[in-house]
C-alpha cells in the first residue's frame, strides 16, 4: 500500500463531503457533528478540507488586491499628470481619448474585480472561515493577557 495515496474511511461521508467542496457550514449543528467527527478520523478529507479553504481565502485576497489595483490605477490617473505627459510625447498619442480609455478601462477593471470578490465571498465560506481565523486569534491572545489585565476584563 502506497503512502502517498491515503483511502477516505467512509467512502459515503467522503463522497458527500466532495460534492460540497468540504464545507460543511452551512449546514445544522447537529447534522454537522457526524462530518466533524469523519474530518477528525480521516486524513484525506481534513487534507482536502484545507486545501479547499486555502483556495477559498487566495481567491478572496487575489480578487480584493485586484479591486486595490485598479482604483490605485484610477487615482494615479487622476493625481499625476506628469505621468501624462512623457505618455502622450512619447507614444504621440491623442490627449483625450487616451485618457478617456485608461479612465475606462480603470473603472472597467475595478467594477469586475469587485464583482469578482463578490462573487468569490458569496460562492465560498471564506468569510466564515477567516472570521473563525480571527476568533481563534483573538482567544489566543486572551488566553496570553496576564491575570491583572484578565481580572479588569472582567470587571
Ligand atoms: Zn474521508
Amino acid at each position: 500500500m502506497s503512502t502517498t495515496r491515503i483511502e477516505c474511511s467512509d467512502r459515503v461521508v467522503g463522497a458527500i463531503l466532495a460534492s460540497w467542496r468540504y464545507d460543511i457550514s452551512g449546514i445544522s449543528p447537529e447534522m454537522r457533528r457526524d462530518y466533524e467527527s469523519h474530518f477528525a478520523e480521516c486524513a484525506r478529507c481534513s487534507a482536502r478540507q484545507n486545501f479547499h479553504r486555502s483556495v477559498d481565502v487566495t481567491l478572496a485576497v487575489l480578487t480584493s488586491l485586484a479591486a486595490l489595483f485598479f482604483l490605485f490605477a484610477l487615482a494615479v490617473l487622476k493625481h499625476i499628470r506628469p505621468l501624462e505627459h512623457m505618455a502622450f510625447n512619447v507614444f504621440a498619442l491623442d490627449r483625450e481619448d487616451t485618457y478617456h480609455m485608461l479612465i475606462s478601462a480603470g473603472v472597467a477593471g475595478l467594477i469586475f474585480s469587485l464583482i469578482a470578490l463578490a462573487l468569490v465571498l458569496m460562492a465560498t465560506p471564506a468569510p466564515s472561515y477567516l472570521g473563525g481565523l480571527a476568533a481563534e486569534r483573538a482567544r489566543i491572545i486572551e488566553e496570553r493577557l496576564p491575570e491583572a489585565l484578565k481580572s479588569l476584563r472582567s470587571r
